[in-house]
């Protein structure tokens, strides 16, 4: 999977080991207060849900380095508002 730098939405860094980083199914990344207070669990991306960021050993981490590239995209409310309000509800598992 991509390590990501940042929150795609506040941009606040989440290095690999950072307890904040979560993710969904296809890498998109968030902080944890993201998630929890603005997404509550709905990625705005793909509607899945997400789960703790895994840290990289740093073994592996000198063969496969955390992506340099930011993804800065703060959430677009006037889409975002619909998707989450017909997805939060569901479990994750069955969106
Ligand atoms: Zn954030
Ligand atoms: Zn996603």
């Amino acid at each position: 999977m991509e390590l990501r730098p940042t929150c795609e939405h506040c941009n606040t860094a989440l290095p690999n080991d950072s307890t904040e980083a979560m993710i969904c199914s296809y890498d998109c990344t968030f902080c944890k207060t993201c998630v929890d207070t603005i997404l509550e669990n709905v990625c705005p991306n793909c509607g899945g849900g997400f789960t703790q960021r895994p840290t990289r050993p740093k073994s592996g981490l000198a063969r496969n380095p955390m992506s340099s590239t930011v993804i800065h995209k703060p959430i677009d409310f006037s889409k975002f508002d619909a998707l989450k309000a017909k997805n939060k509800t569901i479990p994750p598992h069955l969106r």
